[in-house]
């Protein structure tokens, strides 16, 4: 099944992401504030404990992972406007991502045309890259390729991150970028895309996405917002 989207209109609902933030984390550290209270209260028996214990590791491990979605490249909150040089900052992401393609045993291929420079904001365009492609290395839990092709014609730059991974149905292309949306169960927050989708709506950027089961995912980003050259 091959399908095509044009999307980044799906984030409409969620407006408010530090909002959805702050939720998100709140919760897992209420529950482990809440197990430390019980454990320091009364002394449970060694299996209660370790129950315990484990439950409030896993919500701090879901907490990283909400921080990891939102804030890796985080910097104060306004909106800058800056010259992007597209393949330092994905050499960036790939740099902080290469343990996770080591761990899965995936290759990484560059094929970046040079000195592409689009404007926005550098560590929002970071984030939403490194959520995108962590989710290409996710999907090859036992090996494959990842490609990160840059190129531009006209005046448009074109980024296509491509994966040979589990490929997606029509279901989950649509499904895509829907906050909570995940197949991943408790490693999973799915709030990556949603993320991605809404900073590359910000910076008026396309997304393409093209899927085969079995095959592999397409993520096709187009921008325009082009610096102009002297
Ligand atoms: P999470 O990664 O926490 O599940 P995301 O919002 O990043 O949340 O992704 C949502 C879902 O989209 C994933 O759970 C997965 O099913 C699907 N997905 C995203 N990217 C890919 C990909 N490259 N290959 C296969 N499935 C993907
Ligand atoms: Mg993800």
């Amino acid at each position: 099944i091959r399908q095509r989207l044009a999307k980044a209109d799906k984030i409409e609902a969620v407006s408010h992401l530090s909002a959805a933030i702050s939720h998100e984390i709140r919760n897992p550290l209420t529950t482990v504030k809440g197990f430390l209270q019980l454990l320091g209260e009364k002394d449970y028996p060694d299996e209660k404990k370790k129950e315990f214990i484990d439950i409030a590791v896993q919500e701090l491990n879901r907490a990283e992972e909400v921080i990891n979605d939102y804030l890796t490249f985080a910097r104060p909150a306004f909106e800058k406007e800056e010259l992007i040089e597209v393949d330092k900052e994905l050499n960036q992401v790939l740099n902080v991502l290469n343990p996770l393609a080591n761990l899965n045993g995936v290759k990484i291929r560059k094929k970046y045309s040079p000195e592409l420079v689009i404007s926005g904001d550098c560590s929002k365009f970071k984030q939403a890259f490194i959520n995108l492609i962590k989710n290409g290395l996710e999907a090859m839990p036992n090996g494959g390729e990842l490609i990160v092709q840059t190129f531009r014609t006209g005046t448009v730059i074109h980024i296509l991150v491509r994966d040979t991974g589990l490929g997606m149905t029509e279901e989950q292309i649509a499904r895509l970028g829907e906050p909570y949306y995940t197949t991943k169960g408790q490693q999973g927050t799915g709030l990556g895309m949603m993320v991605t989708f809404s900073i590359i709506r910000a910076m008026r950027g396309k997304v393409e996405v093209k899927s085969q089961v079995g095959i592999g995912t397409t993520f096709h980003i187009r921008f325009s917002n082009l610096i102009d050259e002297k």
